[in-house]
């Protein structure tokens, strides 16, 4: 996904915007894995393959995103993620 449409979205709960943090991108500079974070509500919505995952609570599934956030835990910088929310 490219930075201009993502720096459009908003959180789909309180409508904050956004922060982005990379992950890694393509030679283009298009977003293919990293996250977006509300400061407001503290949800963090993964991008994965190039794809933000912005899905109700209940339409999620810790235990398929999981493996993400252990993968990106250098990434994170000693937060963690529960209930779908980024903590301290
Ligand atoms: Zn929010």
């Amino acid at each position: 996904m490219k930075i201009a449409t993502i720096n459009k979205l908003c959180c789909p709960f309180d409508h904050s915007d956004l922060t982005l943090t990379r992950v890694s991108e393509d030679t283009e500079g298009k977003i293919l894995e990293g996250w977006l974070h509300c400061p407001h509500c503290t949800r963090i919505y993964p991008i994965v393959k190039g794809i933000p995952i912005m899905s109700p609570d209940a339409y999620r599934e810790m235990d398929m995103e999981k493996p993400l956030f252990e993968k990106w835990q250098k990434n994170l910088e000693g937060k963690k993620v529960k209930d779908f929310r980024l903590i301290e």
